[in-house]
C-alpha cells in the first residue's frame, strides 16, 4: 500500500475510535481530504484509496485540477471573494467559508443562472481571532435568517470553523464545543432551506479532538498528503 493509501487508513482509524468513544456513529463524519498545493497523480491516489471528496482554498487550483482529478466531490473551504464565485460555482458541491451576506447574494445570483441550489457552511470564527475569517457567533443567526429570506438558490447545510493553530489541541477544544453548540440551536431554525448535516471542524493538528467534540466533517491536508512546499 502507498503511503498517501496508508495514511488515510490510519485517519480513518482514529476517527472511527473518537466517534465510538463519545457515542457516535463513525459513518456520520465525513473525511474531506485537503489537497492545495498538491498535483493531480496525488489526489487521484487518494481517489483510489476511497477518497471522495476533497478540499480546496482557492479558487484557481480547483481551476487547474478539475479536468486532471477523477470524479469527485469538490469543496470549496477557503476565503471566497465574490468576484471569483462565477468561476467555481457550478464545479463545488459546497461552500464551506461563507462570511458575508454580500458573498451569499452573489452565490445565489450565480446559482439561479445555473438553475441550481448551491449548498453552504456559515464560517464561524469561534475564537474571535482577527487574523482570521468568519462571522462572529453572535451574528451568526442574523446572517442566516438574511440569507434564507432573501436567497432562495441557497440551502444552509451547517457550520464551519477554522481553530487557532496551537501544538496542544486540548487548547482548542472549547471552541469545538462552543461551535457544536451554537449548531445545535440554529439547526432548530425552521425552513425548507436549511438542512443541517455538516459541522465541518478539524485539520490535520486538532482533528481527534474536533470529532470528540461533534465534528461531521474533517478537512485534512499534511496527516494524508505531507507537508506542503509553497
Ligand atoms: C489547509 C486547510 C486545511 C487542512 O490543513 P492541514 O493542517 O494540512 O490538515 C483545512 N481547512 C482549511 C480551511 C485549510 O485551508
Amino acid at each position: 500500500m502507498g503511503k498517501i493509501a496508508e495514511n488515510i487508513r490510519m485517519i480513518e482509524a482514529e476517527k472511527a475510535a473518537a466517534a465510538e468513544r463519545t457515542g457516535r456513529d463513525p459513518s456520520e463524519i465525513l473525511l474531506c481530504a485537503v489537497t492545495k498545493t498538491h498535483p493531480p497523480e496525488m489526489i487521484n491516489e487518494a481517489i483510489e484509496a476511497g477518497i471522495t471528496d476533497i478540499g480546496e482554498n482557492k479558487v484557481q487550483e480547483i481551476l487547474d485540477k478539475f479536468d486532471k482529478v477523477q470524479k469527485v466531490r469538490w469543496h470549496m473551504i477557503g476565503h471566497l471573494q465574490t468576484n471569483k464565485v462565477k468561476y467555481i460555482i457550478d464545479k463545488v458541491c459546497m461552500i464551506h467559508s461563507v462570511e458575508s451576506f454580500r458573498l451569499a447574494r452573489e452565490i445565489d445570483r450565480r446559482a439561479a443562472l445555473h438553475d441550481l441550489v448551491m449548498d453552504i457552511l456559515i464560517e464561524v470564527n469561534t475564537a474571535g481571532d482577527e487574523a482570521k475569517y468568519g462571522v462572529a457567533p453572535e451574528e451568526t443567526e442574523a446572517l442566516i435568517v438574511r440569507i434564507l429570506e432573501e436567497c432562495p438558490h441557497i440551502r444552509i447545510r451547517g457550520l464551519m470553523t477554522i481553530a487557532p493553530y496551537v501544538e496542544d489541541p486540548e487548547e482548542v477544544r472549547p471552541y469545538f464545543r462552543k461551535t457544536r453548540e451554537l449548531y445545535n440551536r440554529l439547526s432548530l431554525i425552521n425552513d425548507p432551506h436549511l438542512d443541517f448535516r455538516y459541522l465541518s471542524m478539524g485539520m490535520s493538528n486538532d482533528r481527534v479532538v474536533a470529532v470528540e467534540e461533534g465534528s461531521t466533517l474533517i478537512r485534512v491536508g499534511s496527516a494524508i498528503f505531507g507537508a506542503r512546499n509553497y
